[in-house]
């Protein structure tokens, strides 16, 4: 049951939540926010070649976002290596090139959804292999409860998302969500900050690993609906998913502080 005490928690939590006083500020905050990311999607090996994205939307040029640099290693990518890129596909700041299905992907996801402030997608082991068998998540754990009722299923594949109207077509099946399973491709989370679409891709990819390993040991017993919506609203919630990946955020520029320069 959710306290008084809960509650006043997370709207406690809620007051931690960077405010900034310039634009700059919170361009350089989210643009650090997604090199650490990055550097985490490349120490739980969620790259696959040149596959993968994590987006930032520009606090000014809100049909801009922030991008890896096409072809850099997850594990190397540090903020001053970041590219911003345009509503048309055009790299206008950095000195790479932007990976086609990237834009194609996130510039509608974006475009879509203007609420949304980052989105992440990678090739990642349990997430694709789950997405294989084209279907949502059960609430097995306390943790996948964040995606009950606020996850979906894009239930088609036609190759290599080059095209626009693809990335539209994905978008759509996102819809208001938290989460879309891209079937035969993998995972794609979005959040109102970096820290909650890392965090929702993050927990996603281990609930498929989790749910992939208790069904291939028996039948899971599922948690009862009242119960999973009741988790979802105290795992779920976007101050959830940001405060969920502050320990990460902590743990990787200790580790890697060559990450924001
Ligand atoms: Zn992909």
């Amino acid at each position: 049951m959710t306290t008084n005490d809960d509650t006043e928690a997370l709207m406690a939590a809620a007051n931690y939540l960077p405010k900034f006083d310039t634009l700059e500020e919170e361009r350089l905050h989210r643009k650090q926010r997604l090199a650490a990311a990055y550097r985490l999607f490349g120490k739980f090996g969620f790259d696959e070649g040149i596959a993968g994205h994590i987006t930032a939307r520009d606090p000014e040029r809100l049909d801009h976002f922030w991008v890896n640099p096409f072809g850099m290693n997850f594990s190397h990518i540090r903020v001053s290596d970041l590219i911003l890129v345009n509503d048309t596909g055009e790299v206008v700041e950095g000195d790479y090139g932007v990976n086609t299905a990237a834009f194609v992907i996130h510039s509608q996801v974006h475009a879509a959804r203007p609420d949304v402030i980052a989105a992440a997608h990678a090739h990642s082991i349990y997430g694709k292999s789950w997405s294989a068998l084209g279907r949502l998540l059960d609430p097995i754990t306390q943790d996948v409860c964040a995606f009950h009722e606020d996850h979906a299923l894009f239930d088609d594949y036609t190759g290599v998302v080059l095209d626009l109207e693809e990335g539209k077509r994905l978008a759509h099946a996102l819809g208001g969500g938290k989460a879309v399973i891209l079937r035969n491709h993998g995972l794609l989370t979005v959040g109102h900050s970096v820290d909650e679409a890392a965090w929702w891709f993050i927990t996603m990819e281990r609930s498929c690993q989790a749910q992939l390993l208790a069904s291939a040991a028996g039948d899971p017993v599922l948690i009862e609906p009242e119960m999973a919506k009741l988790t979802a609203s105290q795992v779920g919630s976007h101050v959830s998913g940001y405060l969920s990946f502050q320990p990460l955020y902590e743990k990787i520029v200790r580790e890697q502080p060559d990450l924001l320069d």
